[in-house]
């Protein structure tokens, strides 16, 4: 039975998240005929919940007078990968990234301004709306108008090829009445979102201890396109990297969604305050959020962590503003004017993320680490915020608050993480990689799926460059199948 339009498309999208959609339309601004696919009830994936894209050299940024070298981003980016990155790569996305912010503004995509994250550069274009109105109120009408044809509840289950191993068809699967169809098609984009939702993959692709990675995002990555990919004979390439995002509290009533706007969340798991493991020892200098991406590896250096916040802090928050927030769900400075009553019906509740007791070793016994070590860690502690010299890791003397003023609280922190990146090999045009090195013919791969951003860390100091790698290199596979499709030869 046939569910789709067409019986052939030049080229078939996977997902309909940033990379998704923007290789649909793209493609179709290319003449080409395009089916693109959404598994979920819902288009946009976790692209709806992103804030803003890296650019640099965007008219936004020449407005605001902000000047960052793509040059300097890019040596960056691949040193910090310890040379893991593909240098052709950043050099194509840096040197494309002011006309992708350009190209959304020409779909109607509209932007509040640029800013930085953490210690990093202004190369974050938050959009209005965030990626649910990027992708609902302007890729996706324009690509319908170009003519794509968009199905939500639909999978693609195995991609089809011909003798010579290219691309010539896609199985898909009606989430509704569970038939399926097959299509035929000059090039396939598998934009699919990465593995992040697949524990089984999770276990077997990172190092990660995944009892306490807490997946934060759409919840639909779950590996499709790179399955797809590797049974088409792709490379498996680049696994094993989640973007970590430090501290993050863990509710087993509630999605894990729940915490992202939640002031106590981000005064638990993202100020430079004080850290203890499970031996009530400090490990670490903890302005490391100021990363948070090696906030994530810091904390999984311990079997267990809690965050210390005493009273005199967290009224400091509520009138001062945080030191760090999350995001532009709680923004950095922000008056924490919600934490006390977010903190007091927590304590309430009993969750089992947080303690309160009005002296340190009470804390300490309900926190279940020892006493007479966390008394001593906290009054070495408060010992290096007099002096203004940390002793122990030499941490910034504006991160040194005592910890004196019951009552205290500490929270268990869980490890956030909001989405993998890599697993298939691509080309600068997206092509994605078999073993030979030769790219599987007709089939080209963007977003999370795609690796050659990063090493076994995010980069967060040039935010918005996940998603903003998903614009482009969906917008650059697109052209790409686009042409091939179309001309049997790469644009
Ligand atoms: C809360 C949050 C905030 C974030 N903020 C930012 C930010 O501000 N800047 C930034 O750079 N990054 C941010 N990220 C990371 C960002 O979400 C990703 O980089 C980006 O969304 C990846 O886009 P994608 O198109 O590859 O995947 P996704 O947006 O996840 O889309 C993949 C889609 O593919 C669909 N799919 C999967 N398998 C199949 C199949 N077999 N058939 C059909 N469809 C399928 C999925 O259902 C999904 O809709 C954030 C992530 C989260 C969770």
């Amino acid at each position: 039975m046939s569910f789709t339009k067409q019986e052939r498309y030049d080229v078939v999208v996977v997902g309909t998240g940033a990379a998704g959609t923007s290789a649909a339309l793209e493609a179709a601004q290319h003449g080409a005929s395009v089916l693109l696919l959404e598994k979920g009830r819902h288009t946009g994936g976790s692209s709806n919940y992103t804030e803003g894209l890296f650019a640099v050299d965007s008219y936004l940024q020449k407005e605001q007078g902000i000047k960052v070298s793509g040059t300097d981003v890019l040596k960056e980016e691949v040193e910090y990968s310890k040379y893991k990155a593909d240098s052709r790569i950043w050099r194509n996305y840096v040197d494309d990234s002011a006309n992708t912010v350009q190209w959304l503004k020409d779909q109607g995509v509209k932007y509040e301004g640029v800013q930085a994250m953490g210690a990093g550069e202004a190369t974050w274009h938050i959009y209005e709306g965030m990626g649910q109105s990027v992708l609902h109120d302007a890729l996706l009408p324009q690509a319908e108008k170009l003519g794509v044809e968009v199905r939500t509840l639909t999978t693609a289950i195995a991609l089809h090829q011909d003798a010579d191993g290219a691309i010539n068809g896609v199985t898909i699967r009606d989430e509704a009445s569970q038939e399926t169809q097959d299509v035929a098609t000059g090039a396939v984009v598998l934009a699919a979102g990465g593995y992040l939702n697949n524990p089984d993959m999770m276990a077997k692709l990172t190092q990660y201890d995944t009892s306490r990675l807490i997946p934060v995002s759409s919840g639909k990555g779950t590996g499709d396109g790179l399955q797809l990919g590797w049974k088409a004979g792709a490379k498996q390439y680049g696994t094993g990297m989640a973007m970590l995002f430090g501290g993050y509290l863990k509710d087993p009533d509630e999605p894990s969604f729940k915490f992202m706007a939640s002031q106590m969340n981000t005064a638990a798991g993202q100020q430079p305050l004080l850290w203890v493991n499970e031996h009530g020892e400090r490990f670490v200098d903890e302005s490391v959020v100021y990363n948070f991406s090696y906030a994530g590896n810091a904390l999984y250096t311990q079997n267990q962590v809690y965050s210390i916040l005493d009273q005199g802090v967290i009224d400091k928050m509520a009138k001062d503003g945080n030191f760090m927030g999350l995001g532009v769900y709680v923004k950095r400075g922000e008056k924490m004017d919600k934490l006390q009553a977010e903190i007091d019906g927590a304590v309430a509740a009993d969750k089992p993320f947080i303690f309160k007791a009005d002296t340190i070793e009470a804390l300490a016994e309900k926190m279940n680490v020892p006493v007479d070590q966390l008394t001593k860690t906290i009054t070495d502690y408060n010992d290096y915020c007099e002096a203004g010299d940390d002793k122990a890791f030499g941490k910034d003397t504006e991160y040194l608050v005592k910890v004196a003023e019951g009552p205290f609280y500490g929270f268990k922190l869980n490890v956030g993480a909001f989405c993998t990146m890599g697993g298939l090999q691509v080309t600068t045009s997206n092509e994605v990689l078999a073993e030979n090195g030769l790219p599987v013919a007709g089939l080209y791969a963007a977003g999370n799926d795609a690796a050659g951003l990063t090493g076994d860390t995010y980069g967060p100091n040039m935010p918005g460059t996940c998603v903003g790698y998903a614009f482009y290199s969906g917008r650059n596979s697109g052209k790409h199948a686009a042409a091939y499709a179309k001309a049997g030869v790469t644009a």
